[in-house]
């Protein structure tokens, strides 16, 4: 369930069944261990982020530096967007094998959780958007301000640590199924550590010092993996929150034009939400969707088949009209 208006054409693919009233079948819930790697992991990069701009006005900065931090924000921002989001969670495109575990490898490196955790927690809050459910509406604790100010907190980043998980079986079922998954799901650690630890051995050995790769470990790991979590995570607070609404869709979704860039063109979240099979989110001219661009090279070279890309009349049917 996942559109505005109901159509009989949307979400064939593995997109969530019905909502029911209680996500309550085999609950899954998180450990004390868990609960505490999660802080680790989040707070660790957070107080580098924060640490981040006096630093750079100091010894630590350098073009190497920037170079290997774009190319790995770049690598996993758009496994998380191409891969997590548009082709594991709502099937916008087929990808070939190699292609498919390539993007669950890349998406896995942004240390938001193996791929099939993230895959099921989003699946429910298209199932629930913004209503009892959703696993990260803002709109959680009311309407007031003080109630917005808590619930943009929640959602946010609060809503990683309630301890009630998804049922991975219920809302992702088909990735479960899936070996080449259930091994990239198994080597998460790994790839976590090769994330954190692959930025530092290029930036040492790009300049052969240490000094190298203890800035590449700052900007290319800590600062990079903080700054995609959180512009991921703006996706759930603030495209929830403000923005514009030219599409019908039954929740508060919007466009934030300018998380655009960092997001990888998922800003365009409203568009998102009226047309979530949609491989493209920013449709309209001077959108910009790297996400989309990315999809079309992979298209081009063939790894990439049955691209769902924007259909006018599908379109046009889920604009707001203002007559
Ligand atoms: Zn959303
Ligand atoms: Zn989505």
């Amino acid at each position: 369930m996942t559109t505005a208006t109901p159509s009989a054409e949307t979400a064939p693919g593995p997109e969530p069944t019905a909502p029911d009233a209680t996500p309550s079948v085999a609950r899954e819930t998180k450990r004390g261990g868990e609960q505490a790697a999660l802080a680790l992991f989040i707070g660790i990069p957070f107080l580098a982020l924060l640490a981040a701009v006096p630093v750079a006005w100091g010894w630590g900065l350098g073009w190497h530096d920037i170079v290997i931090a774009l190319v790995m924000y770049a690598i996993a921002g758009h496994g998380i967007t191409v891969g997590f989001h548009r082709h594991f969670t709502h099937g916008s495109f087929k990808a070939s094998r190699g292609l498919k575990v390539a993007l669950a490898v890349a998406g896995s490196m942004a240390i938001q959780g193996p791929v099939v955790r993230w895959v099921a927690d989003h699946r429910r809050h298209h199932a629930f958007s913004d209503r009892d459910g959703d696993p990260h509406s803002p709109w959680r604790y009311g309407e007031t301000i003080p109630a917005l100010a808590k619930g943009l907190w929640w959602a946010h980043t609060g809503w990683l640590f309630d301890v009630e998980q998804t049922p991975r079986s219920k809302y992702a079922p088909d990735l479960m199924a899936d070996t080449d998954l259930q091994k990239v799901d198994r080597a998460f650690p790994l790839i976590v550590a090769g994330s954190m630890l692959f930025p530092a051995l290029v930036g040492g050995l790009w300049s052969m010092s240490w000094q190298g790769a203890l800035t590449a470990f700052f900007w290319a790991s800590l600062v990079r993996v903080s700054l995609l979590h959180h512009v991921t995570w703006s996706i759930n607070s603030i495209c929830h929150t403000i923005g514009e609404r030219p599409f019908k869709s039954r929740d508060r979704s919007g466009n934030v034009w300018w998380l655009a860039v960092l997001s990888m063109g998922e800003s365009w979240h409203n568009l998102h939400h009226a047309d979530p099979t949609c491989a493209r989110h920013g449709i309209e001219k001077g959108q910009l969707d790297s996400t989309a661009r990315v999809i079309w090279a992979f298209e081009k070279l063939g790894w990439a088949t049955d691209v769902r890309w924007p259909v006018a009349k599908r379109i046009a049917a889920r604009r707001v009209t203002t007559a």
